[in-house]
């Protein structure tokens, strides 16, 4: 077998494993309140899942809080039932699942991967807007002089130093250049949507990216998010607007990548329900 093969048997196999263990873990719960593994000779719940499927008993007492957990919340309970979303994104979500927000869990679940349901519960628990996806400059209070937050190189801060003493407002002369980089950067934006001719190619101009890069670094444009970017994402349905106007992107990592692609296909779906 060559290394390709093996590698595709081996993946094959395993997504049916986890397919399979997905639906099995599904019916636990009705077993358990049935009380089913009676039959088969089997003290509790937690012998039975595990003579019989493999089961461990921390996965055992998982699923059966989480049903609990989803008794209010039919759409999430349909997905731990019929085993089409593993526990492990299910328990992630079980944690800030709602009755009102339920339903709009259920279908973002549904599309993102393990990382995206993560990143994504934690910033909905750190109490970050999902909608907020693009930035928002924040002056970074005080924290510019400490030494693990900015270091300066000596140069810098010889020079600061003596306007200091002069009297100069050091903080004010600061956010002077940032202001102006965040205004040449504005407009640097707008003169290239304006020069942007229709585009029907999904490929993103050099100069559009080039932009980007210079306004966002390396990172995700995700506030607080450290991860790199991955992914340059229009803002805006490429269906309804298929530009590359700067205004409308953001390099996102792969996980808030996902996640504004759920809020995508939310908005989608409450446009034709
Ligand atoms: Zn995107
Ligand atoms: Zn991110």
């Amino acid at each position: 077998m060559t290394d390709k093969d093996l590698l595709s048997r081996f993946e094959y196999f395993g997504k049916r494993a986890l397919d399979y263990r997905n639906k099995v873990i599904g019916l636990l719960p009705e077993v358990h309140r049935r009380k089913l593994y009676l039959q088969r000779d089997c003290t509790s719940i937690y012998e039975y899942a595990k003579k019989s499927a493999g089961l461990s008993e921390e996965q055992v007492s998982r699923a059966l809080n989480i049903f609990k957990n989803f008794t209010n919340k039919p759409a999430l309970k349909r997905l731990l039932e019929e085993g089409t979303v593993s526990v492990n994104k299910l328990s992630r979500v079980a944690s800030i699942a709602t009755v009102e927000n339920e339903r709009e869990l259920a279908a973002k679940v549904q599309i993102m991967s393990q990382s995206a349901v993560e990143t994504f519960v934690r910033d909905i628990r750190q109490g970050v807007s999902e909608a907020e996806i693009v930035r928002t400059h924040k002056p970074e209070s005080n924290s510019l002089f400490a030494q693990d937050e900015v270091r300066l190189d000596e140069d810098v801060r010889v020079r600061l130093v003596e306007l200091k003493r002069r009297g100069i407002d050091i903080n004010q002369l600061l956010r002077d250049v940032l202001d102006r980089r965040d205004e040449e950067i504005a407009q640097a934006k707008d003169q290239i949507a304006d020069e942007l001719s229709e585009s029907s190619s999904r490929y993103i101009p050099a100069r559009v990216r080039s932009i980007l890069k210079k306004e966002y670094g390396q990172r995700c444009a995700k506030n607080g998010c450290n991860k790199l970017s991955e992914n340059i994402h229009h803002t805006r349905r490429w269906a309804l607007d298929p530009s590359h106007n700067p205004n409308y992107l953001a390099p996102l990592c792969k996980e808030h990548h996902q996640i504004a692609h759920s809020i995508d296909v939310e908005f989608h779906e409450m446009r034709f329900r």
